[in-house]
């Protein structure tokens, strides 16, 4: 109980929050008392806190275990922020700074020490640490000790070792991963001492999820960004490809927004500059592949758009995840073509092992049936993880905007029974295109050669646009009615069970398509996962204006210290401040984010600014 009580004072007087999230008291209390645990909660979920505090309560330094070296930085140095005594060893520092940071360590100075991986192959750095108390082992992204897991790191291998060679010390294994396979190798591999495993909820309740029928998306994607007044927000949009992402990327410049383009083919010096850019929000949108991500800790992304379908929901996941890690509402737009299933299917095909190649089209089914799900998309989702959620959350386009529906069943048998009619007539298939051009009675070049103008289902569907008849095609195929045969240019092709429905056997309900954003839909409604959390929507125009004004002063100090504006304070910390307007040190400490080194260092003039505002 004393243990909780002060993990309780230090998250308030270090870190300015006033409760634990859900779990984070649980897994502190756990490692404070010595158990080994091992933690599984999602991006964003506050992972970071579960270790940073124990190694407070605990005597000696926590030694924390990390890949990632920008990460390792940007976490030493919000600690700092924060008063909390804690250094990196990695190969960036030089000869001097190393050593500087070993004395430290030697003397008790440290409560935390970031390491990378390799450097536990050191010797040397070993037997230092069999010399000093240490707290804690904590280690981060435990995923990476696993092959299973999609982020192998081979230097990750000696942490089992540790294990035995530190018997008394408790280790903390830290990962965002979710699926069972990576999570039991994680537990195998590492050796915990009978650990309690602590596994959170993977919903992101700030996180609203829609999908657009992708029809130019160039387009859409402005619409998007228009529709959330995004000039202002820092936002991802990830592309499959780089030739994509460059023109992506001009396409928003050329709009009028500050984006630039991040892939793997760009030099190192041009991506650093980009990522740290984004990070101190002097750059707002980066188009990239997936090869950004890793290491983005940015608490403050509002949305994260996909122009091209991801190859499966647990990249869809974890890339979406980097949007409202502050907990403030955050969207995520999946912009989903036939096109983009048929390059990944083309992909898959050339995976020459046939177990693997199982796996894949799995996985991007799955990706597909997100996409086109009539019901709750965070349902779909989390289902898909292993976690059942059978209410409508209220906070996706198919909530808010439940399609409509229609009775499909003489559409239906209008696409199939053109499908049989094009093969019989002339002993091959089609594609998608062809077949609604000869549905819709089409007059071009291909139609007359073929004589495809004489068979019976020419012109039986004028009722409908091309988008739609292509929608209804779609859905057909997710229902099984139809296949396309990418080994043969994607042609349509009957399944046995087009049979039923041609004769009029069962019954359809299709939903109608839709291509363009809900409108407002950056707009929120309120679903009570997080209700209580000051959103900057909420703000009237006159605390919008305190907002910005402490925007402002908040990049100023961030420029004048050389560190990302967020580490300064976060956007839920000025949310709060605009609303409340604190005038007083014991009001500002009130503010969540808000603790007493950062009221000692930028209390005073936040609380100038503060107080210059009239309430309203
Ligand atoms: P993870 O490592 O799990 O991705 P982080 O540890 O980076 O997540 O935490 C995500 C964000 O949530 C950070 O901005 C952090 O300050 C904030 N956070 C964590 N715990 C709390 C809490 N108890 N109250 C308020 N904010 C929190
Ligand atoms: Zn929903």
């Amino acid at each position: 109980m004393t243990s909780r009580l002060s993990a309780l004072s230090i998250l308030k007087s270090q870190f300015g929050f006033d409760e634990f999230r859900a779990q984070q008291a649980e897994i502190i209390e756990d490692i404070a008392g010595g158990q080994d645990c091992f933690v599984l909660m999602p991006t964003g979920g506050g992972k970071s806190l579960c270790y940073q505090i124990p190694a407070l309560m605990r005597e000696g330094t926590a030694i924390v275990v990390s890949p990632l070296i920008a990460l390792m930085q940007d976490q030493v140095s919000a600690l700092k922020s924060n008063g909390v005594k804690a250094a990196y060893y990695n190969s960036t520092l030089d000869y001097d700074a190393a050593d500087q940071v070993l004395m430290q360590l030697h003397t008790g100075q440290l409560d935390l020490l970031y390491v990378a991986p390799e450097r536990l192959l050191n010797e040397g750095f070993r037997q230092q640490l069999s010399s000093i108390p240490i707290s804690l082992f904590a280690i981060d992204e435990a995923h990476c000790i696993s092959q299973w897991g999609h982020d192998f790191r081979p230097e990750y291998a000696q942490i089992g070792q540790l294990r035995q060679d530190f018997s008394k010390v408790p280790f903390i294994a830290l990962t965002a991963t979710a699926d069972h396979a990576t999570r039991q190798d994680i537990l195998n591999r590492l050796q915990l001492k009978q650990p309690t495993v602590h596994v959170s909820s993977f919903d992101r309740p700030n996180i609203r999820y829609s999908v657009l029928e992708k029809k130019q998306p160039a387009k859409q994607l402005i619409a998007f960004l228009e529709a959330r007044d995004a000039k202002h927000e820092s936002g991802i949009v990830y592309c499959l490809s780089r030739k994509k992402v460059e023109e992506v990327a001009a396409i928003l410049v050329e709009a009028g927004y500050s984006a630039k383009a991040y892939h793997a083919g760009l030099p190192g010096h041009v991506r650093q500059t980009v990522h740290q850019e984004f990070i101190r929000d002097e750059l707002n949108i980066v188009v990239a592949t997936v090869a950004f991500g890793m290491g983005i800790d940015k608490p403050n992304v509002r949305f994260v758009v996909h122009y091209d379908l991801p190859k499966n929901i647990e990249g869809y996941y974890q890339e979406t995840g980097r949007a409202g890690r502050d907990g403030l509402n955050s969207e995520a737009l999946l912009l989903y073509g036939t096109q983009d299933i048929m390059t990944a299917k083309f992909f898959i095909e050339k995976v020459t092992d046939e177990e693997q190649k199982r796996i894949e089209n799995f996985k991007l089914s799955s990706m597909v049936e997100f996409a086109e799900a009539l019901n709750c998309r965070r349902s779909v989702l989390l289902n898909y993880f292993g976690e059942p959620h059978h209410k409508s959350c209220g906070n996706c386009d198919v909530c808010l905007n439940p399609p409509t529906l229609f009775d499909g069943k003489v559409a239906a048998q209008k696409v199939l029974s053109c499908v049989f009619r094009l093969e019989q007539a002339s002993d091959q298939s089609y594609g998608i295109r062809h077949v609604v051009d000869v549905i819709r009675g089409m007059d071009n070049e291909r139609i007359r050669q073929s004589g495809h103008d004489q068979i019976s289902t020419y012109g039986v569907g004028k009722e409908y646009s091309a988008d739609e008849w292509n929608s209804i095609v779609r859905q057909l195929i997710h229902l099984g009615y139809l296949y396309q045969d990418i080994q043969q240019f994607s042609v349509l092709k009957l399944t046995p069970k087009a049979g039923e429905m041609l004769r009029g056997e069962v019954e359809v309900n299709l939903a109608k398509p839709r291509n363009k954003a809900m409108r407002g839909s950056s707009k929120r409604t309120r679903s009570t996962a997080h209700a209580n959390k000051a959103q900057k929507e909420d703000l009237t125009d006159a605390q919008l204006e305190t907002f910005e004004a402490l925007r402002v002063l908040r990049r100023d100090i961030a420029d004048s210290e050389d560190k990302p504006a967020y580490q300064v304070f976060g956007d839920v910390a000025l949310v709060e401040m605009a609303m409340h307007l604190p005038k007083t040190d014991g009001d500002l400490l009130k503010i969540s984010g808000v603790g007493e080194a950062k009221l000692a260092k930028y209390g005073f003039e936040f609380l100038d600014l503060l107080r210059s505002v009239e309430a309203s």
